[in-house]
């Protein structure tokens, strides 16, 4: 039994001999690349990082694994080691849970002998925010960064266009947001809410976008923005119409769906505008990756079936529909980001053969079965199965349990060779229109998303990771954090309210989520 509680449970902990005190003014010392690591633990004991002392040490050691960490706790002091700056950080993550948890007397923390050795099993862990369906802004955000960092999840996948807005400001073209970051009203759509009413017009500033870059990258948390093509396109189409097949006017949405006006294949203008765009945008986002959506166009391609310059080019092609005309689209769309220097990662509704091996797949749904498992020998994979980590799917069908059980075979992914990067929780924001609809999703599935993720499967334990859920349910509770109490509910799922479509078809009513989150307090 571990002493402290920490989620992800590291993959190797020892109980030592001896203890070490803590007070707020015990000094850090801090190798200079480390100092992420020194200023966040400094952050919390109310100090600085320093280059010549400290009963704190953060200090680099050779030939340790990627974002792995040594913690070494005895009546000498305390000692992080890494090899890379991220094991560091997480070093000192680990180390800020421990002081936290540790007896506190006069103000002086007493830490218990440990020798801690852990990395993590995936070096992709990661959380989707949709900011495009509903706006949270760079506050929200910078709160759900700090709590990704607290578990080590290290890539914030940021979706910020979809048919609902286009949420970042592009100086190259204005309209994008003037027209494509409003729309009349934001609904509710699928779930029987009723909307508010009033205009609803945000986005998020070059500055801003900068900012929350900087912020996470200070938490060791790379962004990955999304800009879906060709289908969720209506606030890109809005703005700029000549670049669907047919040129109609369309407004920006207000209610949620799928739409058949989308981006034209055939049309070179729309491949000018995606790299003069992608261009100004991958220069917003120092990361390597940049996601290019690809999914849910296939009412789209019923269009480009009709659209005089997608038939041209299919024939020029040799190919034979809409589908496997966006296989040539999302191909030329790599070229243009692979120029900008960024691996593209598309959804896997678009995946198949004749694109290049380079592009990252990220799974959410048993489309395309056949190709995925074929490719999946071949590429790299993010595995955000909707049946596990949709975490904006009620309670009653992604029970807390449920997403903890999840192993990549479940979703077909068995073989050693099968290529999995990692896992990957979305958060769409259809329903979601505040933080505290957002937290309540999220929390307390993610912790489990982040032992999923980082710790070995054979030493994974519902019961155990249920006893260091509470103590982070008290440090949630704390800090304002409001996460959903439903966990343990037992559900009669065929009179569950209707809330919206999950993966299997049954419904759920967020207000009636968050009234039996009240009951339960
Ligand atoms: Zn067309």
């Amino acid at each position: 039994m571990l002493k402290y509680n920490i989620v992800p449970k590291p993959n190797r902990y020892t109980k030592e001999p001896g203890s070490y005190t803590v007070s707020s003014g015990t000094q850090v010392l801090c190798a200079k690349e480390f100092l992420d690591a020194g200023n966040y633990l400094t952050a919390y004991l109310k100090t600085k990082p320093r280059e010549d002392e400290g009963a704190i040490k953060i200090k680099k050691a050779e030939g340790m694994a990627a974002e792995s960490y040594r913690l070494r706790v005895s009546n000498e002091g305390i000692l992080i080691e890494a090899s890379d700056p991220s094991g560091a950080f997480y070093g000192a993550v680990t180390l800020r849970t421990i002081l936290m948890q540790a007896k506190k007397q006069n103000g002086k923390a007493t830490v218990e002998g440990l020798f801690i050795e852990d990395a993590p099993l995936y070096k992709y862990r990661g959380v989707q925010i949709d900011d495009a369906r509903h706006f949270f802004g760079k506050d929200i955000v910078k709160r759900v960064l700090d709590s990704m960092a607290m578990l080590k999840l290290n890539t914030l996948h940021w979706h910020l266009s979809d048919d609902q807005g286009f949420r970042v400001e592009s100086k190259l073209f204005p309209e994008l947001t003037s027209v494509g970051a409003k729309r009349k009203y934001a609904g509710f759509e699928g779930c029987g809410l009723e909307h508010r009413g009033g205009e609803y017009f945000h986005y998020y500033t070059q500055e801003e976008i900068r900012e929350v870059v900087a912020y996470a990258a200070s938490l060791h948390i790379d962004v990955i923005p999304e800009f879906d093509i060709p289908g969720h396109t209506t606030a890109i189409l809005a703005a700029y119409p000549q670049l669907s097949c047919f040129g109609e006017s369309v407004e920006v949405a207000c209610e949620n769906g799928i739409f058949d006006t989308i981006l034209c294949a055939g049309n070179d203008e729309v491949y000018a505008f995606l790299d003069t765009l992608f261009g100004e945008l991958c220069a917003l986002f120092p990361g390597k990756y940049f996601h290019i959506g690809g999914d849910e166009a296939s009412k789209g391609h019923k269009v480009w079936e009709k659209c005089p310059k997608c038939r041209a080019l299919m024939e020029e092609n040799g190919l034979k529909d809409g589908k496997a005309l966006q296989g040539l689209f999302m191909s030329r769309v790599n070229e243009i980001v692979k120029k900008y220097g960024k691996t593209t990662i598309a959804w896997n509704d678009c995946i198949g053969d004749g694109f290049d091996e380079s592009i990252i797949c990220q799974f959410w749904h048993p489309f395309n079965r056949s190709a995925v498992r074929a490719q999946s020998y071949k590429r790299d994979f993010i595995l955000s199965p909707d049946a596990f980590f949709y975490l904006d799917i009620s309670y009653a069908n992604i029970p807390l349990k449920k997403t903890y059980s999840f192993k990549p075979s479940k979703v077909g992914f068995s073989k050693p060779n099968q290529r999995v990067r990692g896992i990957e929780c979305t958060h769409w924001s259809e329903w979601l229109d505040s933080e505290q609809a957002l937290q309540f999703a999220m929390f307390p599935r993610i912790a489990a998303v982040a032992e999923v993720a980082w710790t070995k499967p054979e030493l994974r334990r519902y019961k155990d990771f249920h006893k260091r859920l509470d103590w982070l349910k008290t440090y949630w509770r704390k800090t304002g954090v409001y996460y959903s109490r439903l966990e343990k509910r037992k559900w009669n799922v065929k009179r569950v309210p209707l809330y919206h479509l999950g993966a299997d078809g049954k419904e759920f009513r967020i207000s009636e989520q968050l009234r039996a989150a009240k009951e339960n307090t």
